[in-house]
């Protein structure tokens, strides 16, 4: 019984280098073709509304004085534990306010958990920001408080 070559086995392909040029070929259709990848960081991501980027605080011109009521519950939420909140009494009224208030960026897995717990109305006083470039290059940096929750971190654009 004779032996079935396949054609991947013949030797005229071993020797004429087929399957090279046929890989050749297709990275060379591709060359002139549109891309369907985005060229980050050259090219800017257009976030979507609900982009989950790192969490934030903000107020609310209807409240008087911070939004947040120093509560904990994002804290208590939080399956990273990356949430310190110290309350002190409201200055000129009733309740808590942040005493100081960190958020360690680096452990934290942008799950949203802790803005899902919070009770202020009308709005969250914590928020799923759109920042995402934040590269350190120190653990430390890391760590935000009250001032940086509020204002954010100087954005960090990735160059090429
Ligand atoms: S987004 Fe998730 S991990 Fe990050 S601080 Fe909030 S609860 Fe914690
Ligand atoms: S951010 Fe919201 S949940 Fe967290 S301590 Fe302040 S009020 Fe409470």
């Amino acid at each position: 019984m004779s032996k079935i070559v396949r054609p991947e086995d013949s030797v005229l392909r071993r020797f004429l280098l087929l399957e090279l040029f046929a890989g050749l070929w297709v990275t060379l259709k591709h060359q002139f073709r549109p891309h369907v990848t985005q060229e980050y960081p050259r090219e800017r991501p257009e976030l979507r509304p609900r982009f989950r980027g790192v969490p934030r605080l903000r107020d609310h011109p209807g409240a008087e004085g911070p939004l947040c009521v120093a509560c904990n519950q994002c804290a208590l939420a939080c399956p990273d534990h990356c949430i310190t909140v110290v309350a002190e009494d409201r200055k000129g009224g009733k309740g808590k306010q942040p005493k100081s208030f960190h958020i360690d960026y680096e452990r934290c897995c942008h799950c949203g958990l802790c803005v899902d717990a919070c009770p202020t109305k009308p709005i969250t006083a914590i928020y799923m920001s759109h920042d995402y470039e934040m590269a350190q290059y120190a653990r430390d940096d890391f760590m935000t408080d009250l001032r940086g929750l509020y204002e954010g971190h100087v954005p960090r654009e990735y160059k090429r």
